[in-house]
């Protein structure tokens, strides 16, 4: 086994929380339909957080930011369709306050008793919210007397509703914050061989924590987006393809870095062209000194898939992270599928992240055969680059 390493921070778990009153930070950024959620992840994601509270006697107040809404009211980005969806997996009613702060909040709080939920307005309809101003902080913490942050995909911004709160009351992690920290460790201090997958459109994205993970790994395959850029750095001539010329430098450190450590790079040796960057555009598969000048890589070619699908077979640990190809047309999506299946099939710890990887996984009905499917976008890229994320730091010690 993984030695695992306790959380160290207390979470709700380690605080009498019956008769209190729980401010919980959730991340409800979720995409809407009109007025309906389309995709219900993100809020599925903190029910064993609210779940608990309530159950131990809380009362559960729940704000989230939505969308990018500038610190103006934009009637499409409001949290009420957010509430509506938790209403209907709870079975019970959630109270919606149309204000995060004031008296309006402040009514919907105090109506509420033992084991109720409400959640609030969007908080990034104030502009102090990204500026973390502590008046506006201290508003919103006035309302509750126990911080509960389990919104790990904004715990990397320094935001009153992430961070500022904590200055005013006693500050523990969620369980889904604790969840994926704990995934995320596991992938800084893996159980080897360690295999991570990188695709998606670009290099710059993700250069960062392929060079933090580097010295872990034992294998890097790449393809995707990404893969035009380190074939392009190695002298391929990619024809049309997206290649990011500005990252040429970056994939020829990694390509020298990997050779150094003696972790073996994974690189395509066939790709699938299109003549145009189009759904429906004519395909071919060539081998990647092939590639016709006025054609695209769009998908990694079959024998690729083989060789990646190899590669993921005998590792205990597994990161994967972008799209093989461009997996949201159905005749350049054989690359991810075949990798996505890779990664189900290994008996190792797998995490996925990213939220077209995921869309991919979900597509393909594999999710319930991954270790850990991180919600954490941003957040989780940055924690794996080693940075401390502040929504985290600012969480009681245990
Ligand atoms: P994730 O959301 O999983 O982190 P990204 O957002 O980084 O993934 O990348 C997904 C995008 O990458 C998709 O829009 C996909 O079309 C694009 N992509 C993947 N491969 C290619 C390619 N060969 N050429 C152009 N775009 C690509
Ligand atoms: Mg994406």
């Amino acid at each position: 086994m993984a030695a695992t390493t306790r959380f160290p921070k207390k979470t709700v778990r380690d605080v009498s929380v019956a008769g209190r009153t729980a401010l919980v930070r959730v991340d409800f950024n979720v995409p809407l339909h009109g007025q309906r959620v389309a995709d219900d992840t993100r809020i599925r994601a903190a029910l064993p957080t609210i779940h608990h509270l309530s159950e131990s006697g809380a009362r559960v107040v729940l704000c989230s930011h939505l969308g990018r809404p500038k610190g103006k009211r934009v009637s499409g980005m409001s949290c009420r369709p957010t509430a509506a969806a938790l209403e209907e997996m709870l079975r019970r009613p959630v109270a919606f306050s149309p204000d995060a702060v004031g008296p309006r909040a402040r009514r919907t709080v105090d109506a509420l008793i033992a084991g109720e939920v409400a959640m609030l307005e969007n908080t990034r309809f104030y502009p102090e919210e990204e500026r973390n101003d502590p008046v506006f902080a201290r508003a919103l913490a006035s309302l509750a007397d126990l911080f509960v942050n389990d919104g790990f995909g904004a715990a990397h911004r320094s935001h009153a509703s992430t961070v500022g709160v904590a200055a005013y009351l006693p500050a523990v992690a969620g369980l889904l914050l604790e969840r994926e920290v704990e995934a995320l460790t596991r992938l800084l201090r893996p159980e080897r061989p360690f295999v991570a997958i990188a695709g998606g459109a670009k290099v710059s994205d993700k250069i960062d924590v392929l060079s933090h993970l580097l010295p872990q790994l034992d294998r890097l395959l790449i393809g995707g987006g990404m893969a035009n850029t380190f074939l392009a750095a190695l002298g391929f001539d990619m024809g049309r393809s997206v290649v990011e010329r500005d990252q040429l430098p970056a994939a020829e450190h990694l390509i020298a870095e990997a050779k150094e450590r003696a972790v073996e790079l994974v690189l395509p040796v066939d790709v699938v062209v299109g003549n145009f960057y189009l759904e429906q555009a004519d395909t071919r598969v060539v081998q990647v000194d092939q590639i016709p000048a006025d054609w695209l890589a769009m998908d990694i070619g079959p024998l690729s898939v083989e060789r990646f699908t190899d590669a993921i077979a005998d590792t205990r640990t597994v990161f994967w992270n972008g799209p093989l190809g461009v997996a949201e047309w159905a005749a350049f999506a054989n690359g991810t599928s075949g990798v996505a299946k890779a990664v189900a099939a290994s008996q190792g710890f797998t995490v996925v992240g990213g939220g077209d990887s995921i869309a991919a996984l979900k597509r393909l009905g594999l999710d319930d055969r991954i270790g850990h499917i991180s919600t954490g976008g941003g957040a989780a890229l940055e924690f794996l680059e080693g940075k401390v994320l502040p929504g985290i730091a600012c969480l009681e010690d245990r």
